[in-house]
């Protein structure tokens, strides 16, 4: 169980996926990788290791400079391609860590709102709760804070819009986060390990916060929406 974003100016997917490498000693069972290209999400997807995520990528490359990724340790749906992260309801993709402990009220709210679920995880009502959210007229960042103040549990999350390759939020209440701060590209990793081969100018979330990250920086929030600022560190994470 493992996060990794990059809002960048080259190609993701690959430096995605050596991430995710250096977060393996946290287990996993399956992994996914998500991008916007030309305007679109696109993902891949894998069962079982990092390798058959590279092989999909290889088969398959993905391009796009903005990107997500995700190792999954599943907790609510079995280990299937179909549920590993990212998920993607309408133009907003989702990797998550931890567990949203009222899921299966708000997956009975939101279908019966109408919305149809393709996964067994209990992630995917993040997905599905900030694009009902947008469909009510929310902006991204409203939609996004709206959503935290729905959802009760364990998490880290990253998120991307299709509508905004420049941009990727994240929040953290448990499992930790931490952003990294390159030259024209931001990071967002599990650990300093996950980005030490990018960055070692780290900004750790603290439980309760939540980001937006841009290509030249980011800036934190609280749950009621207020900026806060958390110290830029020095890591000292070996990047090998
Ligand atoms: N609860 C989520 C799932 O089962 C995330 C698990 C994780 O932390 O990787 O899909």
């Amino acid at each position: 169980c493992g996060i990794v974003g990059i809002v960048g100016n080259q190609p993701v997917a690959a430096r995605l996926v050596d991430a995710l490498k250096r977060l393996e000693y946290r287990g996993y069972d399956s992994a996914g990788v998500a991008t916007i290209v030309e305007g679109k999400l696109a993902r891949r997807r894998a069962e079982g290791k990092l390798v058959n995520l590279e092989k999909r990528l290889a088969e398959e490359p993905l391009a796009g400079t903005t990107g997500i990724a995700h190792t999954r340790w599943a907790t609510h749906g079995a280990p299937t391609e179909g549920n590993a992260h990212p998920h993607f309801v309408d133009g907003v993709a989702v990797v998550h860590n931890g567990i949203i402990e009222n899921f299966s009220e708000l997956k009975d709210e939101l279908a019966a709102g109408g919305a149809t679920f393709s996964t067994q995880t209990d992630t995917e009502v993040v997905a599905q709760l900030v694009a009902k959210l947008r469909r009510e007229g929310l902006g991204r960042r409203e939609a996004m804070h709206a959503m935290l103040r729905r959802v009760t549990g364990a998490y880290a999350l990253a998120v991307i819009f299709e509508d905004d390759p420049s941009t990727i939020m994240a929040a953290r209440s448990g499992p930790p986060l931490a952003i990294g701060h390159g030259k024209g590209e931001m990071f967002l990793g599990s650990d300093a390990i996950a980005l030490a081969p990018f960055t070692n100018e780290i900004t750790y979330l603290v439980d309760g916060d939540w980001a937006i990250l841009g290509r030249d920086g980011a800036h934190v929030f609280d749950l009621d929406g207020a900026r806060v600022e958390r110290p830029k560190q020095i890591s000292s994470a070996a990047a090998y």
